[in-house]
């Protein structure tokens, strides 16, 4: 529940207060601030994600500076977290199942978005109050997840997302301060329902395997984004399911997602994006459009790594194939990046031999 600030509130100009004011008049539907040690939780609950699934420690072992923020910065003792609701956008049908809905939607470093700009003013406003702040924009600066749940802004479920009552559909912000500040609202969400298992049994790679449980390593988002270098080799790259660029399939059978997303808005730039998102357009795509125009929003690929899209979408193809992609798969079997044609020609060997 929102608190709601009484006048008397306002006089009182607490600093947590005014900054949860400004944070509502820049549109985000929640706000908290927690004290650091809140945080100490999460490094137990990343211990034990390690132990439940020990070959996921490699990848866990690169998110191990969100565990402790103190030794990076040790004047931080609170950490601000706000949330904006992205389940309001227009989805074009041309990405729709292939490309997860929160990267279409980013505004981490999308300039032309409101959501951004939301987070240049409420920085702006921290700074004007005489706090020193910290953030990282793109991966953030703590776990992120788990200090919107302390401060009560919502809960984590079964399938390892964070939901408010807008469904899983938010994005999470979190800033460290140089001051003591609390302000933990009581979230009302009713927890999964008793048995349900829907998010584990949709899961096309058994990367979730059971509640809260999972190896990242086989995730399709991880497999279509930041990892998956060799997918030739990968004997999961027959399991991606409609996905070319990450994955939302664990949240789309959901049941407490159900009716949370309403096409009402557009999000900036991507009607005139999306068309070329194709998978054809995607194969036909040259390396300085890629640098241009995509690599920018899907930043999780870098501006060299136009061969990885097309990796992901000959995948793609092969697994919803249909007669008019042949001609897509027959010429990237010549095409100059060697993981490209190693691609091309397994499924040419497979589909047509
Ligand atoms: S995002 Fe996709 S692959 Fe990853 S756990 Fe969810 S359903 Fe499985
Ligand atoms: S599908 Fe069911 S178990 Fe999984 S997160 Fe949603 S409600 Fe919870």
């Amino acid at each position: 529940m929102r608190k709601i600030l009484s006048r008397g509130d306002q006089m009182l100009g607490k600093m947590e207060q005014m900054i949860q004011s400004k944070a509502y008049e820049l549109g985000y539907e929640k706000y908290g601030i927690i004290p650091l040690k809140a945080m100490e939780g999460y490094a137990e609950r990343f211990e034990e994600r390690i132990q439940k699934v020990p070959a996921s420690e490699p990848f866990y072992q690169r998110q191990r500076r969100l565990v402790d923020p103190r030794a990076e910065y040790p004047w931080a003792k609170s950490v601000v977290v706000v949330v904006s609701r992205y389940g309001k956008y227009k989805i074009p049908p041309s990405v729709k199942g292939h490309i997860a809905k929160s990267f279409l939607f980013d505004a981490r470093v999308d300039t032309n978005t409101k959501e951004y700009q939301a987070n240049q003013d409420i920085e702006k406003y921290m700074q004007e109050l005489g706090l020193r702040i910290e953030t990282n924009s793109k991966f953030g600066i703590v776990g992120m997840r788990w200090a919107a749940m302390q401060a009560g802004l919502g809960i984590i479920r079964r399938n390892n997302f964070f939901y408010t009552q807008s469904g899983s559909w938010v994005g999470l912000k979190a800033w460290l301060t140089d001051k003591e500040m609390e302000l933990i609202e009581t979230p009302s969400l009713p927890q999964c329902p008793k048995g349900c298992k829907r998010c584990m049994e949709s899961c096309p790679t058994h990367s979730l395997s059971a509640d809260y449980t999972m190896l990242p390593t086989a995730c399709i988002s991880f497999l279509t984004t930041f990892g998956g270098r060799d997918l030739p080799h990968e004997p999961l790259n027959k399991h991606l399911a409609n996905c070319i660029y990450g994955c939302d399939i664990c949240q789309d059978v959901c049941p407490m997602n159900k009716g949370k997303w309403q096409e009402n808005e557009d999000f900036p730039g991507l009607s005139n994006l999306a068309p070329k998102l194709t998978p054809e357009n995607i194969m036909n795509m040259h390396l300085d459009f890629y640098r241009e125009r995509v690599q920018p929003k899907f930043f999780y690929l870098s501006p060299d790594e136009l061969w990885k899209w097309k990796v992901n979408t000959l995948c793609f193809m092969r697994n919803n194939y249909q007669e008019a992609y042949k001609p897509y798969i027959t010429a990237a079997c010549d095409d100059e990046n060697e993981k490209i044609r190693e691609m091309a020609r397994s499924i040419s060997l497979e589909l047509y031999n």
